[in-house]
């Protein structure tokens, strides 16, 4: 007896680093393409197209379309007491203050909250960039997104 079906064949277009959505932290992934093949006694003979192409995580082996790639991994929220500890040292590197308010806020900090931390490390005097309009803490003297002289 013949038999005649189609399978489904692999073939790795890709791989990298990703954020996986199941393992919830970065994994390694391959990217793969699934033809489809005309088969007989299961052995693939020709090609019939694209059946499609996905992202498999290494770790746990779920796959996604191939769009999770795009997905940015989150703040870990174990980062928040990394985050105030080194809020001083960032802000007076010339870190803008509200970027480090938005990253207080994705590590789960309320916002009245991280403007309390930004004033506890670095007081309440800003310099300002006339440019982008980012502020920053008083030890900066230039704007890190134009490379212009902040003013008080
Ligand atoms: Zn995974
Ligand atoms: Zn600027």
């Amino acid at each position: 007896m013949i038999i005649f079906g189609t399978s489904n064949k692999m073939k790795t277009t890709g791989s990298g680093q990703f954020y996986c959505p199941n393992c919830r932290t970065t994994r390694a992934y391959e990217r793969k393409q699934a033809k489809r093949y005309f088969s007989l006694y299961f052995i693939p003979l020709i090609p019939m197209g694209d059946a499609g192409e996905f992202v498999q995580c290494q770790t746990c082996h779920l796959t996604y379309r191939p769009e999770v790639l795009d997905v940015k991994p989150p703040v870990p929220k174990n980062d928040l007491a990394g985050l105030i500890n080194s809020a001083k040292s960032r802000l007076e590197g010339g870190y803008p203050i509200e970027y480090f308010v938005r990253d207080l806020n994705a590590a789960g900090l309320e916002r009245e909250a991280a403007w309390n931390i930004v004033n506890v490390a670095v007081g309440t005097e800003r310099r300002t960039c006339p440019n982008c309009d980012l502020s920053y803490a008083r030890a900066v003297s230039v704007c890190r997104e134009c490379d212009l002289p902040v003013s008080e």
